[in-house]
């Protein structure tokens, strides 16, 4: 089946005549005694027919979390040993650069920056994070190659979507990815998922999740599900958008600079098209007069919705680099998150709000 088919139908209940089409959101914190799983907080069904969709696309076994955050914290406890060493990518979310940041200030492990986009060469860590396409610089990191240094390898994977990229054939470790994101679309909820081939490994973050109670309640699961379902429709009018709208900014003279790894002048490119099936809805610009300039074209937008997050159906614009964690994110730059508004519309807004 090809991922587009799979997107569809995995995580259905059996075909049995007169049951449900779709998993039932199941409101029950315990479960009938008689199992060894009899506690929401283990085990619940309407997460497990989330975790079998987002599971069957990226081709391992998946755990899902209460958010990004929550599986991307799971994995870190349970791969990086007290006093280990973790590598982290220059670019990545900043909830992600705060984490191991802090890990690191308080003891917990030892941390190693590094550019993965242009590594120094392999390095020594228990734990390898990457995020490709990274977020909001879009970088691309050469995973296959990272994957061969040899420590496990985590990659956020969520600007890529499991449509667009599948870490876990490259070679990676695990596979995590903030479901609020494109995996859910609508804005409507947090949600996270870590997917990994090591059914051991898939155990661990399991019992962490059930430690720690980052569980995703029966409704989200059920909406992200439900977003799930059309992701593929999502992806191709978006990043159709993307592409056109990364092509048009390149052009205006407004804008310096324009990271967009659809674009054949992107660093990222040639990379980006060998290990994914497309290049995403995100387009980052630095628009010229620095931080200020672009607070000011955001306030302009009347289309295009100025506020954090991504990967809605609508699309939002938000200023970057204004946090510590990305102090080397240039100052105006503005990450676009791509919905599924008419291009020509989005554009007219956009070339506005540019001025
Ligand atoms: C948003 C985001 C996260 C965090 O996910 P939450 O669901 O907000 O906790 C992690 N990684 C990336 C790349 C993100 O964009």
């Amino acid at each position: 089946m090809r991922p587009e088919t799979r997107v569809v139908h995995a995580g259905r209940p059996p075909r049995i005549p007169g049951g449900p089409l779709n998993p039932p959101i199941v409101a029950a914190a315990p479960l009938h005694a008689g199992v060894e799983d009899d506690y929401a907080r283990d085990h619940h069904p309407t997460v497990a027919a989330f975790e079998e969709a987002v599971g069957a696309l990226e081709g391992g076994t998946a755990v899902a979390f209460s958010s990004g955050m929550a599986a991307i914290e799971a994995v870190l406890a349970t791969l990086v040993p007290v006093g280990g060493r973790v590598v982290a990518p220059i670019d990545c979310y900043s909830g992600t650069k705060a984490l191991v940041e802090e890990g690191h200030a308080a003891g917990r492990w030892q941390l190693e920056v590094v550019d993965l986009a242009d590594p120094p060469g392999p390095v020594d860590a228990d734990l390898v994070w990457a995020e490709s396409p990274s977020n909001p610089e879009l970088r691309i990191t050469d995973l296959a190659a990272t994957a061969s240094w040899n420590p496990p390898l985590a990659v956020d994977s969520t600007f890529a979507t499991p449509l667009r990229q599948r870490p876990l054939s490259l070679g990676a470790t695990v596979v995590v990815h903030s479901a609020t994101k494109l995996i859910a679309g609508h804005s409507d909820l947090l949600s996270g998922v870590a997917v990994t081939t090591d059914p051991e490994l898939a155990d661990r973050l399991a019992h962490h999740r059930t430690r720690t109670g980052a569980v995703p309640g029966p409704f989200d699961a059920y909406l992200a599900l439900r977003g799930l379902r059309t992701l593929a429709v999502r992806l191709d009018r978006a990043e159709a958008t993307a592409g056109v709208l990364a092509s048009r900014l390149a052009a205006h003279p407004g804008v310096r600079r324009v990271r967009y790894p659809g674009l054949s002048t992107d660093p990222g490119h040639d990379l980006a098209r060998r290990q994914m099936d497309g290049f995403g809805t995100v387009v980052t610009v630095e628009v010229e007069g620095g931080a200020e300039a672009a607070l000011e074209a955001a306030g302009r937008l009347e289309l295009a919705v100025h506020a954090t997050s991504l990967g809605g159906v609508e699309t939002t614009v938000d200023l970057r680099g204004d946090v510590p964690t990305e102090a080397h994110v240039a100052p105006g730059t503005l990450r676009i998150s791509v919905g599924l508004e008419h291009p020509d519309d989005l554009w007219a807004d956009l070339e506005r709000a540019l001025g």
